[in-house]
């Protein structure tokens, strides 16, 4: 990809914007961009370079992203809304032609990092709840006050940052611009590192260093860290990014949106969709924080698509769709016959919600109904059903505490999913 209309390949010291912005180290690299820490020369500070590839097509995707970033920046002055701030934007020519840049905060790791740090096996549900409520404010204030759909809200695209900045003291942040494992491997992976970098690092393995000791006190042995804990006592925040598919509510453009396991099911029926297609995300994504796993991960199978296995596991677990809504989409026809049945795959294995999370993940039954009580409604097959948002933050489960007792105790051996078995 790092050819004519490509990646931008970037060393590190390299200078951009008339040298305001230096090139630190590699911070990730979607489709259209990658992503690299940079210091911002005037402003004294750490900040995220998004450079996109430089085809046509990609520079109208990043112009539309900074059209995007622009209201979403301009609608909240005092960046208090739990979404990516744009500071910056500007276009850098190198060998590979012209590419547009966005200048963002930079942020720490990701919700999908996090998942993968604690060894898949969910976060503490009251960190959970914490993640929860900053991202229904980011979506309440995107759908409510914008009027944006996301339509691409997953684990990878939230990332966590600390109300302490890790660049000026990761010590007290205690969370460094990468989640390290106690043992001192970093999750990034190595890379070339500048000498402020190394600094940066330097004192980061510091505050991990006195992490490790005290979860060592707590009896916590050899096994993998839990993050809860890693991340205990520190105001954990975490903000929504990645808006190069946004849409307008009033002209959504795409048929297809959404990663696939994230994806609604009148998106799956094409019926049509609106910002309740973010509320179904977001639930996949609590669900996804709380016990490691997808809450669907459809696959195709002999004789049946994945379409059509991800809408039967929706209904394995959340009950049979409504006829008049399995029927009303323009691909209805290709799954459902008119009874309102799905056509290939005719025995369903139904788990409902909060017996899954007590059978398969070890739920006390006492959170698991209050967290499918939460959840559910997310999911309802009914677009218009669903809370909003803003409704949303007003649910009790935010509110609640966990004693801590009730945490997963690992996972039993049952599993789902295995439809080819079933046939
Ligand atoms: P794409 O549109 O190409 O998928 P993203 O905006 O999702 O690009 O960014 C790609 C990756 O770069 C993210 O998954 C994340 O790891 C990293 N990243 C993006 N924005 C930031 C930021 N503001 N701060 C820190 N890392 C970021
Ligand atoms: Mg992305």
């Amino acid at each position: 990809s790092y050819r004519k209309g490509g990646y931008h390949a970037v060393r590190i010291g390299d200078p951009f914007a008339g040298g305001r912005y230096i090139a630190q180290r590699k911070l990730g690299w979607g489709q259209f961009s990658t992503v690299w820490l940079a210091y911002d020369t005037q402003s004294s500070k750490y900040v995220a370079l998004k450079i996109q590839k430089s085809a046509q097509q990609f520079a109208q995707a990043a112009l539309h992203e900074i059209e995007v970033l622009s209201s979403i920046a301009d609608g909240d002055p005092s960046n208090s809304k739990c979404v990516v701030r744009l500071i910056d934007h500007f276009k850098h020519t190198g060998p590979n032609g012209q590419h547009l840049c966005m200048v963002l905060e930079f942020l720490g790791d990701s919700l999908l990092r996090l998942i993968r740090f604690n060894r898949y096996k969910g976060i503490e549900l009251n960190k959970v709840r914490e993640i929860c409520k900053c991202i229904l404010m980011g979506l309440d204030y995107l759908h409510r006050e914008l009027g944006i759909i996301h339509t691409d809200l997953k684990p990878e695209n939230i990332l966590l940052f600390s109300t302490i900045d890790p660049t000026k003291d990761p010590i007290r942040s205690g969370l460094t611009p990468t989640l390290e494992r106690p043992e001192g491997g970093t999750l990034n992976g190595g890379s070339t590192m500048n000498i402020i970098e190394k600094k940066l690092k330097r004192r980061a393995r510091r505050a991990v260093a006195n992490i490790s000791v005290r979860r060592a006190s707590m009896g916590g042995g050899g096994e993998a860290p839990k993050s809860a804990r890693c991340l205990d006592g520190i105001d954990v925040r975490c903000k929504v990014v990645d808006f190069g598919n946004a849409c307008w509510a009033d002209k959504p453009f795409a048929e297809e949106i959404q990663t696939r396991q994230y994806r609604a099911p009148e998106v799956v029926l094409r019926s049509g969709y609106s910002c309740s297609v973010d509320m179904w995300s977001f639930a996949c994504t609590a669900f996804e924080l709380a016990t490691g796993d997808m809450m669907f991960a459809p696959k195709s199978g002999q004789g049946f698509s994945d379409d059509e296995d991800h809408l039967a596991l929706m209904m394995e677990l959340l009950g049979k769709m409504p006829r008049k809504i399995a029927i009303g989409g323009a691909r209805s026809k290709d799954y459902f016959d008119r009874h309102g049945d799905l056509k290939r795959i005719r025995r369903l294995k139904f788990w409902p919600l909060d017996r899954l999370l007590v059978e398969k993940y070890k739920f006390s039954e006492s959170d698991a109904r209050e967290f499918a009580e939460f959840l559910c409604p997310l999911l309802d097959f009914s677009p218009e059903k669903r809370p909003t948002a803003q409704q949303c933050l007003q649910h009790p489960w935010l509110n609640l505490r966990s004693s801590g007792q009730n945490e997963m105790q690992g996972q039993s051996n049952v599993d789902v999913g295995m439809r080819n078995l079933q046939i």
